[in-house]
Parts: C-alpha cells; sequence; structure tokens
C-alpha cells in the first residue's frame, strides 16, 4: 500500500474522481504541450453520463483555457474502469499530442491497464488487515504505531494539517446559509440544525450538523479532505470535529485517531475501490463510515481487534449500497448520506467496544464482497445518474 498522505488530501469538492482527477490530468497534460493552441478532451463512460452536474467540464476549462471543447462520450465505457478521459493538443489544428488517462477515485489517476495495486511505493509490505493484525500481535504494536513504522517522518506534520483543514471546512460550512450552486436550488442545513444543537445541546445535532457542514462545502466547491473521496468527506470530519469540541479529546489525540482510520481506507483502496462510478456507494460513503469507526474506537482505546471490528461492522452494513446522484449533483443523497453514515460510524464503534472484538466475518471479507458487489452492480447505479433516486427526478 501507498502512504496515508495518498489517501487524505485536501482539494476542492465537489467530486474527486469527477474534478479533482480531472483537473490533475489537465494539468499534467497542459505541462507537457505549453506550445498547443487548442485543447479537446472527451469524456467516457460515468464522467460523460455525471460530468455536468459534477462540474468536470467547468473544471477542465479553469485549467485548459475557456475555448477548450469538451465531448461527452456516453457510450464508450472501458471495462479498465468508467471514468476514462482523452486529451487532444493541437497546433494550428494539427494533432501533436494525445492522452488517454483515468480518473480512478479519491484524485488518483491511472492509464490504461496500470496495475491498481497502488503499491507504487511499497511502504506497507502487509496487504490485508489480516496481515497487519499478524504483524502487530508479534510485534505488539498498536494500530498507530504500525502506520507510524511505515510512514517517514514528515508524516505527522502532514496529518496535522490534514485534521486543522477537516475543522476548517466543518466551520466554514457552518458559517453559510445560502443555497447550493445547480438546478436541484439545494438549501444549506447545516447552520440551522448546529443552532439547534445550541439550544438543546443533544450531541448527535452537533454530529449531525459538522458532517453536512463539511458536505456542503464540497457540494459548494469549497476547500475540503478527501477522506477518502470527496463525495464521502463528510463524514470524518462530522465525527471527530465533534469528539474534539464536546467530548474534548486533544487535537494530537484526534490526529491519532484519523490516521487509523486511513489505514481502513487505504486497505479498500488497495484491494476493492473507493470509486462510485466502479463500485457505487458502498465504496466512498461505505469506507469514511468504517473508517471513521475504527479512528473512533481507536480514540475510545479499543483494541485492535476492537478497531478492525468497528470497521468491519460500519463497511459490512454499507454493501451494496448504489450512487445514483440526483442530475449528478454531489447534493441528494450525498450529503445527507455524510450526516447519517456520521452517526452510524459512532454506533459501529461502540457496538464494536462492548465486545471483546473477536466475530465470525472479517474486514478482510467484507472487502472482498464489497469489490464483488460493485462488479456485479448494474451501471445504472454506479454513478451515471440513470437509475435509483436519480431516475425520478429529470
Ligand atoms: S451517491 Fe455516494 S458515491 Fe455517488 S456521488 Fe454521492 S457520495 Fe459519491
Amino acid at each position: 500500500m501507498e502512504s496515508l498522505k495518498e489517501l487524505y488530501k485536501i482539494g476542492r469538492g465537489p467530486s474527486s474522481s469527477h474534478t479533482m482527477g480531472p483537473v490533475k490530468a489537465a494539468e499534467n497534460f497542459l505541462k507537457k504541450n505549453m506550445n498547443a493552441d487548442k485543447f479537446k478532451v472527451e469524456l467516457y463512460g460515468s464522467l460523460a453520463f455525471t460530468g455536468k452536474g459534477h462540474l468536470t467540464d467547468v473544471a477542465l476549462r479553469q485549467i485548459l483555457g475557456e475555448e477548450t471543447i469538451i465531448e461527452f462520450h456516453y457510450e464508450i465505457i472501458y471495462t479498465y474502469h468508467t471514468n476514462g478521459m482523452k486529451f487532444f493538443a493541437y497546433l494550428k489544428d494539427e494533432i501533436i499530442d494525445e492522452w488517454l488517462v483515468f480518473s480512478i477515485g479519491g484524485g488518483s489517476l491511472k492509464e490504461l491497464d496500470e496495475p491498481r495495486n497502488f503499491n507504487k511505493d511499497n511502504l506497507y509490505k502487509e496487504t490485508s488487515m489480516q496481515e497487519i493484525l499478524d504483524y502487530c500481535s508479534i510485534n505488539k504494536l498498536n494500530l498507530l504505531e504500525y502506520i507510524l513504522k511505515n510512514e517517514d517522518n514528515t508524516f505527522i506534520t502532514y496529518m496535522e494539517k490534514i485534521v486543522k483543514q477537516m475543522f476548517a471546512t466543518v466551520e466554514e460550512g457552518l458559517s453559510k446559509e445560502e443555497v447550493l450552486p445547480g438546478k436541484l436550488q439545494v438549501k444549506r442545513k447545516a447552520k440551522k440544525y448546529y443552532e439547534n444543537y445550541l439550544i438543546h445541546k443533544l450531541f448527535s445535532s452537533l454530529v449531525f450538523a459538522n458532517a453536512l457542514a463539511a458536505s456542503e462545502e464540497n457540494a459548494s466547491g469549497g476547500i475540503i479532505v478527501i477522506a477518502p473521496t470527496c463525495g464521502s468527506s463528510g463524514v470524518m470530519p462530522g465525527v471527530m470535529k465533534s469528539f474534539y469540541d464536546e467530548k474534548k479529546y486533544s487535537f494530537k489525540q484526534i490526529v491519532d485517531a484519523v490516521i487509523v482510520g486511513g489505514l481502513i481506507g487505504n486497505l479498500v483502496k488497495s484491494n476493492a475501490s473507493i470509486s462510485g462510478a466502479e463500485v457505487g456507494c458502498q465504496g466512498e460513503v461505505g469506507t469514511a463510515c468504517a473508517m471513521t469507526a475504527a479512528a473512533l474506537a481507536f480514540l475510545k482505546g479499543g483494541t485492535n481487534s476492537q478497531i478492525e471490528y468497528a470497521a468491519e461492522i460500519a463497511l459490512e452494513h454499507h454493501l451494496g449500497m448504489t450512487c445514483d446522484p440526483i442530475l449528478g449533483y454531489v447534493q441528494i443523497p450525498c450529503i445527507e448520506r455524510n450526516a447519517i453514515s456520521a452517526m452510524r460510524a459512532i454506533d459501529s464503534a461502540n457496538y464494536s467496544l462492548l465486545g471483546d472484538g473477536k466475530h465470525l466475518i472479517t474486514l478482510d471479507m467484507v472487502i472482498a464482497s464489497l469489490k464483488e458487489t460493485g462488479a456485479d452492480m448494474h451501471v445504472n447505479y454506479r454513478e451515471t445518474s440513470l437509475g435509483g433516486l436519480a431516475k425520478h427526478i429529470k
């Protein structure tokens, strides 16, 4: 597995696969073709179906120029990954360069048939949760110590920056009331829910408000932390900011917990997928919920087995969850789904901590099931806005 720095990244919403990945690809292509006088980008598969709602075209033109031609080719779907895009650079109407590249989730890019095992830097030798648990048991390490043993000495500073941004995103979201961009005219809810919390002091209201705040920031193109994607970026900040503010855990304890949660995201990313276009929302919000449940179990003093169980419970009960964003906007069901999953993460951690961590279905089994379920999932439910809730509003 790669460094957790490749999982947690600061960027702009609303979509890691549909805006951040394409922007990164456009920047790379532009750097290589500074002499070009015109660009064209063909968007394939899910990028074509929901590219407009996710603002892919707007993001690409911001990098390559307003005159850039964007073509939506719904009919072209590569089996390697649905989020294909082909860049063309022109000089005096002649093609001087072209590049086929895939945005495979979490802002990561791959070329056709490039191995997907995210093992380029090979920082982590263990590839499954069971291998990690065994290694920790032999070497008497907790999961945080295991991660820190694998990461470099800039890692903690990087993660402090990540958590600071999570908190800043929540605060930014809580300060706004306006309608979110796009045709749905969705009204922000976070500020109102937070005001309710201030009156009644119900902890769940704080968690809902904080998760909504981060997700609404994402939906409006604000600065967020990918955790593990943009669409699912409200769950971890929603829970961690609430525990920091109300339960008075220290900043260091929160950073350590977010680090431990990241391990779960890395395992799903490496062994299955965190891309809604590939496996549905189980890979996005499901993974975010599992990461957060693990983080919380660690924060509350759970053993390695209890942390694994918390993540397993959280992910297991998101299996099969589809991706059907209405009109392609990362708003409905995405924003409220983050808030509900934030509470589910807390429940999963609490549930796990009641026992001794022993259980039949392992996290590795659930990750394998997620991958298989995603592969069986009809294309209408994988970020194309052709089925599910998306079918009911056109
Ligand atoms: S439904 Fe889930 S996977 Fe699909 S865009 Fe929304 S958050 Fe992402």
